[in-house]
């Protein structure tokens, strides 16, 4: 039993946050709200909040901070998000994070730790750009340091996997270049609130061992 399950996951883009939720969701039923899935459903069903958010997203830069704030405010209030949930991808900027902690405070609640996913520049620059997705399932490979055991099919679910149109070599620079100016500075934020635990390493078995070390 986890102790500690209101959870945001911070880092980078490639930094494994969607990883080691997948990893540590497969043994706690915390409810998972990835603002990156949200958008991406939004855009293929065409909403309205989807067609702001497409051509921004293509562009590696950040969809406008109310538009996302709401969106996980409302689900914040669904029945799963009782017994605890990870935040993946949000909050990303300051005023993301004093909108998250409001929302919170109207439903009584508040965020137990901010997991910080610490890895070098370059890695995540390696990892971006190599990455692949499933599309039949949530499951992330890597073309250098996860491939899958068939070329171009998950080991899953046996879904075809595709490249990201946002993991580009220049939309992956731009990215990091987003969350070193916009993002970053919330390490400093929740440090000074006493609610950052840093995980650092690039082996996901080990990080993920860290982060149950200090939530159970
Ligand atoms: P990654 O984890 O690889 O950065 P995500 O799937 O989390 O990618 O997000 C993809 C895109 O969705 C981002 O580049 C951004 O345009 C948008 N997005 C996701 N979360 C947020 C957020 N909290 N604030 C603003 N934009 C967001
Ligand atoms: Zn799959």
């Amino acid at each position: 039993m986890l102790k500690r399950k209101n959870l945001v996951f911070l880092g980078a883009p490639g930094a494994g946050k969607g990883t080691i939720s997948n990893l540590l969701l497969a043994k706690h039923p915390l409810a998972h709200i990835s603002t990156g899935d949200i958008l991406r459903a939004e855009v293929a069903a065409g909403t309205e909040a989807g067609k702001k958010a497409g051509a921004i997203m293509k562009a590696g830069k950040l969809v406008p901070d109310e538009l996302v704030a709401d969106m996980v405010s409302r689900r914040l209030t669904a029945p799963d998000c009782e017994n605890g949930f990870i935040l993946d991808g949000f909050p990303r900027t300051i005023p993301q994070a004093d909108l998250l902690a409001a929302a919170l405070a109207k439903l009584g609640r508040s965020l137990d730790r901010v997991i910080y996913f610490k890895v070098p520049e370059e890695v995540l620059i390696q990892r971006l750009t190599a990455r692949l997705c499933c599309r039949g399932c949530d499951a992330i490979y890597n073309k250098l340091f996860m491939p899958p055991k068939v070329e171009g099919k998950c080991d899953k679910c046996g879904g075809e996997l595709y490249q990201r149109a946002d993991d580009s070599l220049e939309t992956a620079q731009n990215r990091l270049k987003i969350f070193r100016e916009q993002t970053a500075p919330l390490v400093e934020y929740y440090e000074k609130r006493g609610q950052l635990f840093t995980a650092a390493g690039e082996d996901s078995a080990d990080i993920l061992k860290q982060i149950l070390a200090d939530l159970e």
